[in-house]
C-alpha cells in the first residue's frame, strides 16, 4: 500500500472542514425559503391593502350623496346603498361595513351584522384618532362572503387568509365613522409566498453553489502553497534528523578516536573497535584481519553485529587488498565476489584496506545486515572515517610496541637487555615470594672471546654472538627468560623451576653451545663454550642483585676451575637432578680442565 503524502492528508482534511460550512449554508438556506416569505409578504400586502383602502374609501364617499349624513345620521338613500353593495363584485373586497364613530355598524353587505357595535379597544384608540388600522389573520373559510368552498379531504374546512382595514371617515377634521373593507387575500398571499421563496430558493442556491465554486477555487489555490509548505517542512525535518545523527556520529567519532588513543595493545583496540562500531554502524556487521609479521597472510581479530571472521586469509583473496583501495561490492553491474567473503549470499559489503604510515596493515570488511540491505551503501564515508581511525590506531598501538621493545630488547641478539632482566627478576622474586615458587638465575659468560674476537675479528664475534642468543631463547620455556646484560655475557632467569632442574638446565645449554657451528663466509669458525654460574632464590638471595651477584661469583668460580662448566653458588646444592641424562657433561668438563 503506498503512503499518501503528508500534504494531501492535510489538504483533505481542510477539504473535510469546509463541508460543515457548506452543509450550514445550505441549512440556512433552506431555512430562510421556508420562513422568511410570509411575514415578508405580509408586511408588502399590509402596505399594499392600506393604499387600496384609501382609494376604496374615496370612491366609496364620492359615491355618496353625503358622507355627513350618511355618518353623522346614519342616512343612506337608495342609490347610496345600490352603490356599495355592488363594491364586492367591483373590487378585491368581498364584505364591506359603514360604522359610526361609536362604533355601530349602519350598513354592510352583511345585513346581520348591522346595529353591531365594535367595541375593540384599536378603534377607539387607532381608528377614532383618524389612522387606518389593519388586521391580518387565518379564518374559516366561511366566513369570506360569496366563496365558493371545497372541503378538504377530510372533509374539514378550509382557513383562509383575511386581511381587514379599517379606514376613518373624517370631516373638517372630526372623526365621525369609519369604513371597514374585508378582503380575502389567501390567493395573493400565497401567489406571493410561492414567488418569493422560489427568488429566495434560486438566490440560496446560487450562493451555495458560488460559495463552493469560490472555496474549491480558493482550496485549490492554497493547496499548492500548502504542499510547498509541507514539503519544505518535511526537508527541514530530514534536515535536522541527519544533522542530529551527523552530531551523534561525530560524538561517537570523536569518542572512538580518544579510546583508540589510550590503548595498550591490539586485543584491546579490536574489543573497544567491535563495541564502538556496532553502535557506530548498527546496520552492518563486521569484521577485521591484521597483517601478520611475516605479511603472507592476514589473521582474523574481531567482529561484530554478528559478523564472523576467518582465522586466516590471503591477502589476494580481497579485491580491496589487490587493488589497493576500497571495494564496494553491490554497486556496480559487473562485479566479483572476494573469496575472504565466501559463502557469499549477495548482500553488499565493503573492504576497506587499513592503512598506516602508507604501509597496508590489514583489512576492515562490512557486510549489510541481512534485514538492513536497504541502502547499505549510504554508510560508506562513515564507515570509512572509522577505518581511517582504527588505521591510526593500529599503527600507534604496532609503534608504542616497537618502541618499547626497543626500549627493553639487544638489537644485536633480539634478547632482553640489562634493564628488562633486573625489572624481570624483581617480578619474579616477588611472585616466588608470594607464591613460595622456586627461582633459579644462570650467568653466562663466553670463554675466551676476547681471543677469538682477535683471531677472527669482531663481525665474526658479533656472529657467535647472536647464535649464543638464539640457542639461548630456544633453551628457554614459558616464562623463562633469556638476556644479554652486556658484552658477551648473558643471562638466564628461570621462575617456577626447581634448583636441580635450573643446573640440569644449565647443563644442556653448556653443551648445546658445544655443539653450535658458526659459518662466516667461506669457512666454518671454531667452535666456541660458555662458562655458566647457577644461583638459587631464596638460598643465595632475596634481591635481585644479590642473587645476581651470586650467580656471577659462581661463574667466576666457573672459571676459575677452567671455563666451559657449570657451577652453582656456593651453600646450594650443585648437582643436576638426573646425572645420566648428561652423559658428555663430566667428560666435556675435564676436557676442558686439561685445556684449560
Ligand atoms: P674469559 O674467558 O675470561 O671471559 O675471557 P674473555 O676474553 O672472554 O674475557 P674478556 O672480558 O677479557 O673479553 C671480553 C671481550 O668480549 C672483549 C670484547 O672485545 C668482546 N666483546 C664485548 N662485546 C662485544 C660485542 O658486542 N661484539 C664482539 N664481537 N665482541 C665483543
Ligand atoms: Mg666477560
Ligand atoms: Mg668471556
Amino acid at each position: 500500500m503506498t503512503q499518501r503524502p503528508a500534504w494531501k492528508l492535510s489538504a483533505m482534511l481542510k477539504t473535510f472542514s469546509m463541508l460543515p460550512l457548506l452543509l450550514a449554508a445550505a441549512v440556512l438556506s433552506a431555512w430562510a425559503v421556508y420562513s422568511v416569505p410570509p411575514p415578508v409578504v405580509d408586511r408588502m400586502l399590509e402596505a399594499d391593502l392600506r393604499k387600496q383602502a384609501d382609494i376604496w374609501q374615496r370612491a366609496v364617499l364620492l359615491h355618496l350623496a353625503s358622507s355627513e349624513d350618511a355618518f353623522v345620521l346614519g342616512d343612506l338613500d337608495e342609490h347610496d346603498e345600490e352603490y356599495l353593495s355592488l363594491v364586492p363584485a367591483t373590487s378585491d373586497v368581498y364584505r364591506l361595513t359603514l360604522l359610526e364613530a361609536d362604533g355601530t355598524i349602519f350598513w354592510s353587505t352583511r345585513p346581520e351584522n348591522i346595529g353591531e357595535r365594535n367595541t375593540q379597544p384599536y378603534f377607539q384608540s387607532v381608528v377614532s384618532q383618524g389612522l387606518v388600522y389593519y388586521k391580518h389573520a387565518e379564518k374559516p373559510a366561511t366566513v369570506v362572503d360569496g366563496l365558493r368552498i371545497a372541503a378538504n379531504a377530510d372533509g374539514s374546512i378550509p382557513n383562509r387568509e383575511v386581511a381587514e382595514v379599517y379606514s376613518p371617515v373624517m370631516h373638517d377634521g372630526i372623526f365621525i365613522g369609519a369604513i371597514q373593507f374585508y378582503s380575502d387575500i389567501t390567493d395573493v398571499r400565497n401567489t406571493f409566498i410561492t414567488r418569493v421563496r422560489i427568488s429566495l430558493a434560486l438566490i440560496s442556491l446560487v450562493t451555495v453553489a458560488a460559495m463552493t465554486v469560490v472555496s474549491v477555487v480558493v482550496f485549490k489555490a492554497n493547496r499548492r502553497s500548502l504542499r510547498q509548505v509541507e514539503e519544505r517542512s518535511a526537508k527541514d525535518q530530514e534536515i535536522m534528523a541527519n544533522q542530529l545523527q551527523l552530531a551523534r556520529e561525530v560524538k561517537l567519532l570523536g569518542e572512538l578516536n580518544e579510546w583508540l588513543q589510550s590503548c595498550r595493545s591490539l586485543e584491546e583496540l579490536f574489543g573497544m573497535v567491535s563495541e564502538f562500531m556496532s553502535h557506530l554502524l548498527p546496520d552492518s556487521e563486521g569484521s577485521i584481519y591484521v597483517f601478520s609479521n611475516s605479511r603472507d597472510v592476514l589473521d582474523g581479530c574481531s567482529s561484530w553485529n554478528g559478523g564472523s571472521h576467518k582465522d586466516h586469509i590471503q591477502p589476494g583473496e580481497c579485491w580491496g587488498l589487490r587493488r589497493g583501495r576500497t571495494y564496494e561490492f553491490g554497486a556496480s553491474e559487473v562485479e566479483f565476489t572476494c573469496a575472504h567473503a565466501e559463502p557469499h549470499d549477495g548482500r553488499p559489503y565493503f573492504c576497506f584496506p587499513i592503512l598506516a604510515h602508507g604501509e597496508t596493515v590489514g583489512l576492515m570488511h562490512l557486510r549489510a545486515r541481512p534485514s538492513r540491505a536497504g541502502d547499505f551503501s549510504g554508510c560508506k564515508q562513515l564507515a570509512q572515517m572509522c577505518a581511517e581511525q582504527i588505521s591510526m590506531a593500529i599503527a600507534n598501538v604496532r609503534m608504542r610496541d616497537q618502541l618499547h621493545d626497543q626500549s627493553v630488547r639487544d638489537p644485536l641478539t633480539g634478547l632482553f637487555n640489562r634493564r628488562h632482566m633486573t625489572d624481570s627478576l624483581r617480578k619474579f622474586i616477588a611472585s616466588s615470594q608470594e607464591r613460595g615458587q622456586a627461582l633459579s638465575v644462570v650467568s653466562i659468560d663466553v670463554d675466551h672471546f676476547k681471543k677469538f674476537n682477535d683471531n677472527h675479528g669482531h663481525d665474526a664475534g658479533d656472529m657467535v654472538l647472536r647464535a649464543v642468543g638464539t640457542a639461548l631463547e630456544q633453551a628457554c620455556d614459558g616464562d623463562e627468560v633469556a638476556c644479554r646484560p652486556g658484552g658477551e655475557e648473558f643471562a638466564l632467569l628461570l621462575p617456577n623451576v626447581s634448583p636441580e632442574d635450573a643446573v640440569t638446565k644449565a647443563e644442556l645449554l653448556r653443551q648445546a653451545i658445544e655443539d653450535v657451528v658458526v659459518r662466516y663466509g667461506e669457512k666454518a669458525l671454531p667452535r666456541i663454550s660458555i662458562s655458566l654460574g647457577v644461583a638459587h632464590y631464596p638460598a643465595h638471595g632475596t634481591m635481585p642483585q644479590d642473587l645476581l651477584r651470586a650467580s656471577d661469583e659462581a661463574l667466576y668460580e666457573a672459571k676459575a676451575k677452567g671455563r666451559n662448566q657449570v657451577c652453582v653458588a656456593e651453600g646450594a646444592s650443585p648437582l643436576p637432578r638426573n646425572p645420566a641424562a648428561l652423559p658428555e657433561a663430566g667428560s666435556a668438563q675435564e676436557q676442558k680442565k686439561g685445556a684449560a
